[in-house]
């Protein structure tokens, strides 16, 4: 009889603000997929981004997803890992698929960045300027030179099938803040690698992403997860449920005396209506 391996997913939240239902779909999506094929399911705090990261939030999310009543093995958040972020940024420096950019949000528009599945696609400005740039700026991946070292990449999404790698989709990423660390592109594809992500489970907000991910993979050397793309759960008018939409948080609802399993029960079923 053949055994399959185990997978191992992910549950990866930001503490930048309290978590909503979305992020509770999200967290059962990749907590069952684990545990269906007795598999691991992970927590990890991305915690990168300094400014914006309130340390607190991350017990109040770990006190949410027991009341949801699930388990999960936490591994080490990102403000432990920059270390590992820089080694990656000095191996795509040396590479010489990386470029600095001082342009600003309005630079871009200026210049007609056209509008892409993840932002606005970076028109390129900076490209000539390669490793020589005075004053601070922020890195970001020269997309047609990786594509030209990777060859033609393919990745496999649960739901979607076979999906050829195609980063002119994305464009040109940050892969190195201005005034904080690795971007967010970088941190996640080094830390599934580190962490032995085997499925990395997110919403389809994030399917075109993916092209940007399975490219680093190539150039770092770093092994492939496949990716499970789950479809987002909306509000009565179509709209991705967001807290700047009202949509009450879960220590909200816990706090108010919510049953968290009875709302998990109800998100399950929402997860088999939408085929997930
Ligand atoms: N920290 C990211 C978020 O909260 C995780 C995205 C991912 O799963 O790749 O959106």
């Amino acid at each position: 009889m053949m055994r399959s391996s185990p997978i191992t997913t992910r549950f990866a939240p930001s503490p930048n603000g309290p978590l909503h239902l979305g992020h509770a779909f999200a967290a059962i999506v990749a907590h069952d997929l684990a545990k269906e094929h007795r598999g691991r399911f992970l927590l990890r705090i991305e915690d990168i981004d300094g400014a914006r990261s309130r340390p607190e939030l991350a017990d109040e999310f770990r006190r949410d997803l027991e009341w949801l009543g699930l388990e999960w093995d936490e591994v080490r958040p990102q403000s432990t890992r920059i270390a590992s972020y820089e080694k990656a940024f000095a191996q795509l420096k040396e590479a010489g698929v990386i470029y600095p950019c001082q342009c600003s949000r309005t630079d871009i528009q200026a210049a007609g960045a056209k509008p892409g599945p993840m932002g606005a696609i970076y028109p390129g400005t900076c490209r000539h300027l390669d490793a020589a740039c005075d004053g601070p700026a922020q890195w970001r991946l020269n997309i047609t030179r990786a594509d030209k070292i990777a060859g033609q990449l393919k990745w496999y999404d649960t739901l979607d099938g076979a999906q050829f790698c195609d980063p002119y989709e994305v464009g040109d990423v940050v892969i190195w803040r201005r005034d904080e660390p690795a971007s967010y592109h970088l941190a996640v594809t080094l830390d599934d690698a580190v962490d032995g992500v085997t499925l990395a489970t997110r919403g389809r907000d994030l399917f075109a992403a993916t092209h940007i991910h399975r490219l680093l993979q190539a150039l770092l050397d770093l092994p492939i997860p496949a990716y499970h793309h789950h479809p987002l759960l909306l509000d009565e008018t179509g709209q991705k449920l967001a807290k700047r939409r009202g949509s009450p948080s879960l220590s909200d609802r816990r706090l108010a005396g919510e049953d968290g399993l009875m709302l998990a029960t109800q998100l399950r079923l929402q997860k088999f209506e939408l085929g997930t």
